[in-house]
């Protein structure tokens, strides 16, 4: 079967990128591929992987319901890497009446637990 790109953008085949943690073969060692592989997880609707990558104290209920949103790729403009908390900014595209938007974010990452997990969007870059 040929190897699909991943749909983050990164270029490589989704088995060696995201398709590496959505299958819970590794986790993400940096907020930015957590970042993209999230986005993955929201393109397949994969809530259970979307909860395991939350911060619990900010995990909204989650339902498929809520993934409609027809996501095309992903942009990520800047990224911090820090010890304890990251900051990834990024651009999202979507497709909506046939029209592609995009939505922008600043986006807190917090090792938890030994592990990145999303925090919650900032009004900017600190
Ligand atoms: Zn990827």
């Amino acid at each position: 079967m040929p190897q699909s790109p991943c749909p983050c953008g990164s270029g490589k085949p989704m088995d060696e990128c995201c398709g590496l943690y959505l299958s819970g073969r590794a986790y993400p060692g940096t907020a930015e591929a957590l970042m993209r592989s999230r986005f993955c997880a929201f393109i397949r609707g994969d809530v259970s992987y979307l909860r395991k990558t939350w911060h619990p104290d900010n995990c909204p209920e989650l339902n498929l319901a809520d993934m409609e949103t027809q996501w095309t790729r992903l942009e990520i403009i800047r990224s911090k890497q820090g010890l304890k908390k990251s900051l990834v900014e990024f651009r999202a595209w979507y497709l909506e009446n046939d029209t592609e938007h995009s939505m922008h974010e600043i986006s807190l990452f917090k090792l938890y637990k030994k592990r990145w997990v999303y925090v919650e969007p900032l009004p900017g870059w600190h």
